[in-house]
């Protein structure tokens, strides 16, 4: 582990969503540890802080329609703190809650 001064941030992932979740397994499954696995879904967003974090970067990830829900029901980010920007024309379907 070398000390690193430049921090590069992850480019958010427009072909997967960079979003993890529980894999399953908990303290009381035996066999298996439990841990966070990478979700396999297509993002539709692409969520952006818009304030520095401590490190003074701004993050962002990709999140595909059911991470976002996810999201913004665990974390109810505010609008000050974090900006949606849609990938492709998927998102217009969360919008409006329906397909095309
Ligand atoms: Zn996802």
């Amino acid at each position: 582990m070398g000390k690193t001064k430049k921090v590069v941030l992850t480019p958010p992932d427009l072909e997967r969503c960079q979003a993890k979740k529980p894999n399953g397994v908990n303290f009381l499954t035996l066999g298996g540890r439990p841990e966070m696995i990478r979700c396999t879904d297509k993002p539709t967003v692409i969520a952006k802080e818009i304030k520095p974090g401590k490190d003074g970067l701004r993050g962002s990830m990709s999140l595909c329609t059911h991470c976002l829900l996810k999201f913004m029901t665990q974390m109810s980010p505010s609008q000050e703190d974090y900006a949606f920007e849609e990938i492709g024309r998927d998102v217009a379907k969360i919008e409006h809650g329906k397909e095309c």
